[in-house]
């Protein structure tokens, strides 16, 4: 799940119904994009206010993208250059569906240029995409990618 992609409510479904009190609040300003959600679109924690963390489902899931390159990066030696893009963003440059595929949904996002050879985290160089087909372009794509950036810089497999 942890690879899956949060999608952010539709603009304008943040309705309240008559019965719940004032007392207890049933949306929230995420402190990273802005926006007011409903609460049940922050994830629970205990030790935050209202229980609930500060920073929408959305959010953290495109932080926790951007932290999964730059660990990547560091693994394969490269420089991260990070421009940071939300999953909103992507859904308007390219549809909510597969880049790739007509039939796969926006599962995960691909970096254009892959992050081993020193693909960068930018709107740039990501699509959205469905599991197969991040997976095929691995072996199909990738993989001549990086055997030529091998050779082109006599790295070692
Ligand atoms: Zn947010
Ligand atoms: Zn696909």
């Amino acid at each position: 799940m942890s690879e899956g992609v949060t999608r952010p409510a539709a603009n304008g479904t943040d309705h309240q119904t008559a019965s719940e009190t004032n007392s207890e609040p049933t949306a929230r300003k995420c402190v990273s994009c802005g926006q007011v959600k409903r609460l049940n679109e922050f994830a629970k924690d205990r030790s935050k206010h209202q229980g609930r963390r500060r920073t929408c489902a959305a959010c953290r899931a495109d932080d926790d993208r951007e932290r999964d390159y730059i660990r990547r990066c560091h693994k394969y030696g490269h420089s991260p250059v990070v421009e940071p893009f939300t999953t909103q963003q992507l859904i308007e440059r390219y549809g909510d569906r597969c880049f790739y595929c007509p039939t796969g949904n926006f599962e995960c996002i691909d970096h254009l240029v892959c992050v081993r050879v020193g693909g960068h985290h930018t709107l740039d160089n990501v699509v959205p995409c469905c599991r197969d087909c991040n997976q095929r372009k691995r072996w199909e794509v990738d993989e001549v990618w990086i055997r030529a950036y091998r050779l082109l810089f006599e790295v070692a497999p």
